[in-house]
């Protein structure tokens, strides 16, 4: 890539959520622009053998949400550590002052700019799904544009339920001395027991009814913007369901009700 289109950033600080979720801030470029919601491009230095040239080296890229909210000066995101993961097997060995590559533009779709007037945010995510929503609901606009905000996070086990506390702490003191608006948080664990939490998939607590009651609010297409982000079988499933209730991804001069992003 064009050394033009990307900056050298720092990792200023980490911090281990379990021994396979990372959560990591890295210095902002300078003039970063991004709406809470998009991505980043991240990338690493690798040295191996399949470098196309003498150098030994190469970048390896891969997408990121960004977490942290945008008016702050540090970039955060969430990472999974994979065993054989080409990109995050070298994320894991990261320290503090270590050297990460982030491209100039911020991407994706995943925002609540292409929505029709709503009430009601429903930010549904797997796993790291959950980083683009962390940003979401620390800015300011989405506080004054929703009388509700409601994360729906699932995860295999109950320590991978990453920026909890952060979640729990903006419900119980709403920011930006917003009066009215409410955030309401459902967690979701597949296979731990933890107690006062649901423990199946999303898509059928979606259909049995049962997250709309954990949530206290109602699915109304008149009222609910929806955001699904994480594992694309998630996506997939939820996007039928809430397709054939009548919910629709924005289009060219059409405002939308419903925006995804599939990690894989
Ligand atoms: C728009 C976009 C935004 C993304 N944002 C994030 C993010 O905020 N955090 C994040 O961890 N990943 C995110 N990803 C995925 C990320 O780009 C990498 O694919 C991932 O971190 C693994 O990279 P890797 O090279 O180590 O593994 P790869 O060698 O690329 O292996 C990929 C395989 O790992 C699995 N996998 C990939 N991502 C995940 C994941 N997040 N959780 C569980 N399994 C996964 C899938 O089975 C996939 O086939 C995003 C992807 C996209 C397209």
């Amino acid at each position: 890539m064009n050394p033009d289109k990307y900056t050298e950033e720092r990792v200023l600080s980490l911090r281990s959520w379990t021994p396979q979720l990372l959560s990591f801030r890295l210095s902002r470029p300078a003039g970063y622009q991004f709406t809470a919601g998009q991505f980043a491009r991240l990338g690493l230095v690798k040295t191996d053998a399949l470098a196309p040239d003498d150098t030994g080296q190469r970048i390896v890229w891969r997408a990121y949400s960004i977490a942290s909210a945008p008016e702050e000066g540090a970039l955060e995101f969430c990472s999974v550590l994979l065993p054989e993961g080409e990109f995050t097997t070298e994320l894991a060995r990261l320290q503090p002052g270590d050297t990460v590559l982030v491209e100039r533009a911020s991407y994706g779709f995943l925002t609540t700019a292409g929505f029709a007037p709503g009430k009601d945010l429903w930010m549904i995510a797997t796993g790291t799904g959950l980083a683009p929503f962390v940003s979401i609901i620390q800015e300011r606009q989405n506080w004054q544009d929703f009388e509700n905000l409601v994360i729906v996070h699932s995860v295999r086990e109950a320590p991978e339920l990453a920026y909890r506390d952060t979640i729990l702490k903006l419900a119980k003191e709403p920011p930006f001395g917003a009066s009215g608006a409410k955030l309401r948080y459902v967690p979701i664990v597949t296979r731990d027991t933890l107690e006062g939490v649901l423990h199946e998939r999303i898509p059928v607590l979606a259909q049995d009814g049962r997250l709309e009651a954990a949530a206290g609010l109602a699915l109304d297409l008149a009222r609910s913007r929806i955001l699904l982000c994480g594992n694309p079988a998630m996506v997939k499933d939820m996007r039928a369901l809430l397709g054939a209730a009548g919910y629709a991804t924005s289009r060219r001069l059409k405002p939308g009700t419903l925006a995804v992003e599939n990690y894989w």
